[in-house]
């Protein structure tokens, strides 16, 4: 393939990669947005294998081969429900493949070039190697807590600032000494490969520091991470189509991560310092109060006295798998001629847009689904809240008790309707780890069970 029809390919599927992303902001073009990133995917892997860059075919078939048999595998066998730790463990693997083609560009003695030139290539060996390192653990530690191996408690180490403080200086210092090394042409592997541990206890240490309910945000951290992780190898390799593609991705990442730092109305500096709204203040105020269990027949009663409905799907909605059933009963109460909306938070779940992914597969029409910030305020007018499956998004405590973990963030305030229903099994607590004061108010009623099973029993009772 000439260089031209290569750049000129690579143009094209970076259009295509813009296109996608466009395509994903909205949840009517979202599918047309993956084609588009599927076809721009396809074009760059033809045209960088046809280049000229690859000489070794046979190595590139087998490795494409099995790297695709183990995507398609996992793509097929992942359930909704582990959709987060699978994109958090890709995220792990852009991660390691910057840290893998670093060593391997710096361990490349064919690379002729001299002067300012190799300086610059070296140091981007060196950036590339711990951007990496960071995505790769971090990335793996966020694996571990979004399924639940490792505690969503916050790691709090004395002196924990100080420590990160100690490991950036360094990762400075020994790029210097890196860099002098490779210069006299010394032992640079020594301090790359330093680097590279203290990377990788950094990621570790980072994430592992963060509460439960900061987690949405270093998920989209870690993603712009694995953006510009991407980015880095692209330089290491001379490939601008892998520039521009780990760019798009690093600061659509970061957009993410400032979207998702304003829903929770956190600073984006506290969040990853860690541990926020934990290290100081007092104990968070214990819940007391009588809890009011209801049947699926009460509810079924309720919703037929209601006239305006909301509902609140959570992580619950998702593990339960109760969207379809959820949209039956939506349509059967609209074809009744009541009000019916869902109100979605932007932490809803395990991660950005989870709901609306659920909400969407179920064929619920978009028109009907609000976002938080839409709705909060018409509470009031509503009849009915069903909360399915959730928890902290629903926590008052986030509003009037400033010891909580989740102090500040905004929530969705169905408390203020006339009738709040929340299903689900039993009284235990939201990913947060704190308990939910709205469980024991008086317009509360507990309908405990399965919410798919509790959901089909409700449509079961409504239609009875
Ligand atoms: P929560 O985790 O707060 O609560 C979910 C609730 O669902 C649990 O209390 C659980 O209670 C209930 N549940 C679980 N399974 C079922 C079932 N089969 N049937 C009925 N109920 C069930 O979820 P929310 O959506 O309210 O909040 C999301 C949390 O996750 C926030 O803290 C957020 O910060 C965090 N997070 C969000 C990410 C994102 O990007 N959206 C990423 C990472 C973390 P029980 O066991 O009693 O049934």
């Amino acid at each position: 393939m000439s260089h031209s029809l290569v750049t000129m390919s690579y143009i094209v599927a970076a259009i295509l990669f813009i296109l996608s992303l466009s395509g994903l902001s909205n949840q009517e073009t979202a599918r047309k947005g993956n084609y588009y990133g599927m076809l721009g995917m396809a074009i760059a892997i033809i045209a960088t294998t046809l280049s000229g860059s690859v000489t070794a075919f046979g190595i590139l078939i087998v490795a494409l081969i099995i790297g695709g048999a183990i995507g398609a595998r996992a793509a097929l066998k992942v359930e909704m429900t582990q959709m987060p730790e699978l994109v958090a463990i890709m995220h792990s693997l852009v991660g390691m493949a910057a840290v893998l083609v670093g060593y391997a560009n710096f361990m490349d003695h064919d690379i002729t070039i001299t002067g300012v030139e190799k300086t610059i290539h070296e140091l981007e060996i060196y950036i590339g190697v711990l951007i990496g390192a960071v995505t790769f653990s971090g990335s793996v530690i966020a694996f571990g807590k979004l399924s639940e191996k490792i505690s969503g408690k916050p790691l709090l180490l004395p002196g924990r600032h100080w420590f990160n403080l100690g490991l950036l200086v360094a990762s400075i210092v020994l790029g210097a000494v890196f860099l002098q090394q490779v210069e006299s042409g010394g032992d640079a592997i020594i301090p790359l490969a330093i680097m590279t541990a203290i990377a990788l206890v950094f990621g570790v240490h980072m994430v592992m520091a963060i509460g439960g309910a900061d987690m949405p945000v270093v998920i989209s951290m870690l993603n712009s991470y694995s953006g510009w992780a991407a980015a880095a190898t692209g330089f290491m390799l001379s490939n601008d189509l892998l520039i521009v593609t780990g760019a798009l991705v690093g600061s659509s990442g970061a957009i993410l991560s400032y979207i998702m730092c304003r829903a929770m109305n956190r600073h984006f500096l506290s969040v990853i310092a860690g541990g926020f709204g934990t290290a100081s203040g007092g104990e968070a105020a214990a819940i007391e109060g009588d809890v009011q269990p209801i049947d699926a027949e009460e509810t079924a009663q309720l919703l037929k006295a209601a006239k305006n409905i909301m509902i609140i799907p959570g992580y619950g909605m998702a593990v339960a798998q109760a969207q379809h059933t959820v949209y039956e009963i939506t349509k059967f109460l609209r074809d009744k001629g009541k009000k019916v909306r869902f109100g979605i938070h932007p932490v809803a779940g395990r991660m950005p847009g989870h709901m609306n992914v659920l909400l969407a597969e179920a064929k619920v029409p978009y028109d009907i689904v609000f976002e938080m910030d839409e709705i909060n305020d018409d509470f009031v007018n509503v009849d009915v809240s069903i909360v399915i499956g959730a928890n902290d998004i629903v926590n008052p405590s986030a509003l009037n008790d400033p010891n909580s973990p989740i102090a500040g963030m905004p929530v969705l305030e169905c408390w203020k309707s006339e009738t709040c229903i929340v299903l689900k099994r039993s009284m235990a607590s939201g990913y947060a780890g704190v308990g939910n004061p709205l469980f024991v108010l008086e317009n509360t009623r507990m309908l405990f069970g399965d919410a798919n099973t509790t959901m089909q029993a409700v449509l079961k009772a409504l239609q009875g």
